[in-house]
């Protein structure tokens, strides 16, 4: 079973994800992971979309394109969960695609619904807990890009919602629920 688990910044779909991973052997390709791992690790891409991400832009689609498409031809699942992937139209076309020549289908898309408001807080409470337990701090979690990641989110994103819903493949959850219930109602639409 293949998922994609759409919803703005901070509505929850990692903390879904790893929910996924751990109960039901699932894979998570999350583009934002890739990413960072990217730009850790120095690599020429990883300088590229450094400064996108801390402001809170999209990195490009044929580089998004490229890293799932890289996973998809390498790693053999029992079904692959895309966190933060497709995040505007072209991705979701190169993503049937994709699928289509690996054979695969695409399951569900589950949007992870979430209130605007609770949605910065969420993002900003993240980076003060991490601060406080002396972890790092994502570059892009402050309320600045915060601003842009929502606006990207709501221009390039969310006519997602409508091309899924119109496909016949869209189930809508309620993020603002605890982990617990979100995780349930999750496993309600997955189980059918
Ligand atoms: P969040 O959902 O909290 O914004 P992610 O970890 O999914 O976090 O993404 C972090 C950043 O990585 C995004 O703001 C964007 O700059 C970049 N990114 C991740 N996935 C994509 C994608 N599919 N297309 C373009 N940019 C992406």
């Amino acid at each position: 079973m293949n998922i994609i688990l759409l919803g703005p910044p901070g509505a929850g779909k990692g903390t879904q994800a790893s929910f996924l991973v751990e109960e039901r052997g699932m894979v998570q390709l999350s583009t934002g992971d890739m990413l960072r791992a990217a730009k850790d690790s120095g690599s020429e891409m990883g300088k590229v979309v450094a400064d996108v991400m801390a402001h809170g832009g999209l990195v490009t689609d044929e580089i998004v394109i490229g890293l799932i498409r890289e996973q998809l031809e390498t790693v053999k699942a029992n079904g692959f969960i895309f966190d933060g992937f497709p995040r505007t139209l072209a991705q979701a076309d190169a993503l049937n695609g994709l699928l289509t020549e690996q054979g695969e289908n695409l399951d569900a898309v589950i949007e992870l619904e979430v209130d605007d408001n609770v949605l910065v807080e969420r993002i900003v409470g993240r980076a003060a807990d991490a601060a406080a337990a002396g972890q790092p701090v994502r570059a892009d979690d402050n309320a600045e890009s915060m601003k842009v990641r929502l606006m990207e989110y709501y221009k390039k994103t969310s006519p997602l919602l409508g091309y899924y819903y119109a496909k016949g493949q869209l189930s809508r959850v309620d993020g603002l629920g605890s982990m617990e219930q979100v995780k349930a109602d999750i496993a309600a639409v997955l189980n059918g």
